[in-house]
C-alpha cells in the first residue's frame, strides 16, 4: 500500500535498475513536475506504467467535493486506504494558490472550540498521504500553478513530527516548492517547535494561540497546561533566533471570550516581544462548542487595537464558510452521512 510519492528518486531508480536511466527522469518529471498520475506519464511504455500501477496504490479517494466563493474555494473529503478519512482545501487567490493539508486523520490535541479536536484522533498519516494531498490539488489547479503549501488541515503537524518535516523535504526537493511557501500551523508542541528551528528549512511557522493568558488558553487548548505560554514564549524565541523567519499567531476570535480589551493587551505584550504577526480570523462555530465568532465590529475594533500597541495584524476572510472549511468540519459531516447510510448485509 504505497504511495510513490514516498519514494526518493534513488529508491525509484533502484526499483528500475533494468531500465535505462533516462525512464527515471522521464517518471519522476511526469509525476513531480507535471502532477501527473502513473497511467498518465505517457513518455514511459505501456507495460512499465502498468507494473508500477501495480505496485503503488493512490493513497485518496474522493469522498466528497465541494466548492465555493465562486469555485475559488475547493474542498476534498478523503478516504485513506482504511477507511480513515481527511481533507484537503484549495484555494485559489489572484496572486497565489494555496492548498491546506491534513498532518493527521483526526487529532488528539482536543482544543475544545475544534470539530477535528471534538472527534478524536483516529492515526498518523504517512509521508505518501500528505504529498498525495498536494499533489491532488496542484492537478486540480489546472493551469494556475500551486504556489503555497499550509499545514492547517485536520491534525496538529508536530505530533506526526518526523512525517511532516519528510513531506516537507520532498516538497522543497522535489517538487520544487519555497521553503518560504511552506507553513506549519502547530498548538504550540514547544520542543517540537525547537527541534523544527534546526531542520534548516526556512518555513514560515504560525502558532495557533487564542489566549495570552494562562488560565483562559487552558481552557481552548488543553495542551498549555503541558506547554503554558512562559514555555512557548522561550520555544518561540528559540525560533525567531535559529531561523531568522518571523513568526506569526493564529487567534480564533471568540465573543466574550478572547475578544475583550484585556485581551488585546494581553496578546500585544506578547506578540511585541517576539515581533510576531498576528492573524485573526473570527471562530467557526462548530457542533460541539455553542459560542459564536466574534462579531464584525468587535473583529475591527481588535485589530485597532492591536494596531495601536503596533503590531502587524491581518483579518483572514472565512473562505469556504458555506462548505464548513473550518479545521474537520466538513469530514465530520461527511462522516455522520456515511454512518447513516444503511448497509445491506447479504
Ligand atoms: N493543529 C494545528 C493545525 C490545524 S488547525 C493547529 O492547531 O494550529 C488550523 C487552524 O484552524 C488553527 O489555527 C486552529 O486553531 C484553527 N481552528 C480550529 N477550529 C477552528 C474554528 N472552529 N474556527 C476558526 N478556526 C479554527
Ligand atoms: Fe488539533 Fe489544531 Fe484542532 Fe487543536 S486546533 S484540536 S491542535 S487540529
Amino acid at each position: 500500500m504505497t504511495s510513490v510519492f514516498e519514494y526518493s528518486k534513488e529508491e525509484l531508480a533502484e526499483l528500475l535498475i533494468d531500465e535505462p536511466r533516462y525512464r527515471v527522469e522521464q517518471l519522476w518529471h511526469g509525476l513531480w513536475n507535471e502532477a501527473l498520475g502513473i497511467d498518465e506519464v505517457t513518455t514511459i511504455p505501456k507495460a512499465l506504467r502498468q507494473r508500477l500501477g501495480e505496485q503503488f496504490v493512490s493513497a485518496l479517494t474522493v469522498l466528497n467535493d465541494v466548492q465555493s466563493d465562486r469555485g475559488a474555494t475547493r474542498k476534498w473529503v478523503f478516504a485513506l486506504h482504511d477507511g480513515a478519512t481527511i481533507e484537503t482545501v484549495l484555494m485559489t487567490y489572484e496572486d497565489r494558490v494555496t492548498v491546506c493539508v491534513s498532518s493527521q486523520a483526526g487529532c488528539a490535541m482536543g482544543c475544545t472550540f475544534c470539530a477535528t479536536g471534538q472527534a478524536g484522533f483516529t492515526r498518523q498519516l504517512s509521508v505518501g498521504e500528505v504529498v498525495e494531498q498536494v499533489m491532488f490539488a496542484a492537478r486540480a489547479a489546472g493551469s494556475r500553478r500551486l504556489s503555497n503549501v499550509v499545514f492547517m488541515g485536520m491534525g496538529e503537524p508536530l505530533a506526526n513530527y518526523q512525517v511532516t518535516v519528510n513531506a516537507l523535504r520532498h516538497l522543497h526537493d522535489y517538487r520544487g516548492l519555497s521553503a518560504r511557501h511552506l507553513t506549519v500551523s502547530t498548538v504550540g508542541v514547544a520542543p517540537a517547535i525547537e527541534r523544527l528551528a534546526r531542520e534548516g528549512l526556512p518555513l514560515t511557522l504560525a502558532v495557533s494561540l487564542h489566549a495570552a493568558n494562562d488560565e483562559t488558553r487552558n481552557e481552548l487548548v488543553p495542551l498549555n497546561r503541558r506547554y503554558p505560554l512562559e514555555r512557548l514564549r522561550e520555544a518561540c524565541e528559540y525560533w525567531v533566533s535559529t531561523t531568522s523567519r518571523r513568526l506569526s499567531f493564529e487567534w480564533a476570535l471568540i465573543d466574550g471570550v478572547n475578544d475583550t480589551d484585556q485581551a488585546i493587551e494581553e496578546l500585544a505584550r506578547y506578540a511585541y516581544a517576539l515581533g510576531a504577526h498576528v492573524n485573526l480570523i473570527p471562530l467557526n462555530p462548530t457542533p460541539g462548542y455553542l459560542v459564536r465568532g466574534s462579531p464584525e465590529q468587535r473583529v475591527r475594533e481588535f485589530r485597532d487595537g492591536l494596531e495601536a500597541s503596533g503590531i502587524n495584524v491581518t483579518v483572514r476572510n472565512t473562505r469556504g464558510r458555506s462548505i464548513d472549511a473550518a479545521c474537520g468540519q466538513l469530514a465530520s459531516v461527511t462522516n455522520a452521512k456515511r454512518r447513516s447510510i444503511p448497509v445491506r448485509s447479504n
